[in-house]
């Protein structure tokens, strides 16, 4: 070969290396679960039982986070915290090997988002139904409609929560005294210190899918969506490179478009934990002092069955199952509780 044809060749060549570096092995086999904090272990479990028996990710996920929707005291479901009205909505997502999704947000008194944000996908040429639309598709599909009241964990925080009416939207600063052993689901003063279930799964044919749900935040505005129920920000699946999820400020994880820039990370060849650990960082460098009030944590898994997680705050925790572990694990973090 001619030497300048071949120097124009490779250069070519080290340039789409760049921009898509990583060859994905197109058949791994050894299914895994990875589920945002400690009670992921649980959601993890119940998932599992679909995984080990060869299942698909996207029936896993669901299952799990069925699981957690169904916990009375919790910050998942019908039971978690209210908004500032008093009224419980619900916000979910999946979405699959495909790129298939469905979205609902502000959905009430419907027991399981996760499962009507599947029948969005399925059933619809949307992504999002919100509100009286998605509760309505939701009791045109079979599901039923429960009774408008709160959880006797969730009546006693928002009373509590009245006697300030405080409007402050700062979520996710784990409790300081309980990173070892786990941190309880509830802070002293009663309120949810987290309240985002988001699962991502890698299943024995190579596939991944995830899936979130959450009350959001605790007490915030009627109305409000964060950024669990939004493609790209709470949730994000590739299939050719991995999934990543998130918990903590919706807000500041949209802005970024969280969950999406972890996975294009990851494409770029970064590890999970890396991937997560540049996301965190744009939404550090953004606003410092702004940061040091509030959590945010991605956790992510890629096509080769490797996982990690970094937040902003000391205190974020991810559940992990494959055939080789079962265990919660902490991650690395910018700030220890505000303070670098
Ligand atoms: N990300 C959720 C939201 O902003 C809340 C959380 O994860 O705690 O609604």
């Amino acid at each position: 070969m001619q030497r300048r044809k071949f120097i124009r060749l490779s250069s070519l060549g080290a340039s789409m290396l760049a921009v898509n570096p990583v060859k994905w092995n197109a058949a791994p086999a050894q299914p895994v679960i990875v589920s945002t904090w400690a009670d992921g272990k649980h959601v993890n479990e119940e998932a599992w039982k679909i995984l080990s028996g060869g299942g698909r990710a996207l029936d896993a996920v669901e299952k799990g986070a069925r699981w957690m929707e169904d916990q009375i005291n919790c910050c998942v479901g019908l039971g978690a915290n209210p908004d500032r009205d008093g009224i419980v909505t619900l916000d979910s997502c999946v979405m699959d090997e495909h790129a298939n999704c469905g979205a609902v947000a502000a959905l009430e008194r419907i027991k399981h988002p996760v499962s009507v944000a599947r029948k969005v996908m399925e059933l619809t040429p949307h992504v999002l139904l919100v509100g009286q639309g998605a509760q309505q598709f939701a009791l045109d599909n079979g599901f039923k409609l429960e009774p408008q009241e709160l959880s006797p964990s969730a009546k006693e925080a928002y009373e509590k929560w009245l006697e300030k009416s405080e409007y402050k939207p700062e979520i996710n600063i784990e409790n300081r005294k309980s990173s070892n052993p786990p941190p309880p689901m509830r802070l002293e003063d009663g309120s949810f210190n987290h309240d985002t279930m988001g699962i991502v799964a890698l299943d024995a044919s190579g596939n991944m899918s995830g899936g979130v749900t959450t009350s959001g935040m605790g007490f915030k505005m009627r109305g409000r969506v964060g950024d669990s129920p939004i493609i790209g920000a709470g949730l994000f699946v590739d299939n050719e490179v991995g999934a990543a999820t998130s918990s903590g400020m919706g807000e500041e994880v949209i802005r970024i478009c969280g969950t999406h820039l972890v996975v294009e990370f990851m494409r770029q060849g970064y590890t999970p934990e890396t991937a997560c650990r540049l996301a965190v960082e744009r939404i550090v460098k953004r606003d410092p002092e702004k940061a040091k009030k509030l959590q945010v944590g991605f956790l992510a898994l890629d096509k080769r069955g490797r996982y990690g997680a970094f937040a902003i705050q000391k205190g974020f925790e991810f559940a992990v199952r494959s055939g080789r572990e079962e265990r919660v694990l902490g991650c690395k973090y910018v700030y220890d509780y505000g303070v670098t």
